[in-house]
């Protein structure tokens, strides 16, 4: 018990440093110009970018928005952040199961 209040402290207190979180994914896509005469609209001649771009869903549809420089840097760190932030959780969520059991255990064989 006393090292699943350990690990679980140590979750709680990565939490306080975590920064701004956001939602959604980011993703870098290369892409053909619509320019008539480029080469990149010819099969296996590589296309531009990478381009960033944003999705998350929206009423069950995926919404895409195509970001500047700036904000893919930041969201790309933000929605990091997120990912940690409900990895931690659901080790959060593991330990407290394996400690509610070890008490539960312990009471019954109480009885
Ligand atoms: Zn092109």
């Amino acid at each position: 018990m006393a090292s699943y209040k350990k690990q679980y402290k140590k979750l709680a207190r990565s939490l306080s440093q975590l920064g701004f979180i956001w939602h959604g994914n980011l993703q870098r896509r290369m892409l053909p110009c619509k320019q008539q005469h480029c080469l990149c609209n010819t099969k296996g001649v590589p296309q531009h970018g990478p381009y960033p771009y944003w999705t998350t869903k929206v009423e069950q549809k995926t919404v895409t928005k195509l970001l500047t420089a700036e904000e893919a840097d930041l969201y790309e760190q933000w929605i990091r952040n997120r990912r940690l932030l409900e990895q931690t959780l659901k080790k959060m969520n593991e330990i407290s199961k394996k400690a509610a059991t070890l008490l539960i255990t312990d009471r019954k064989n109480n009885f």
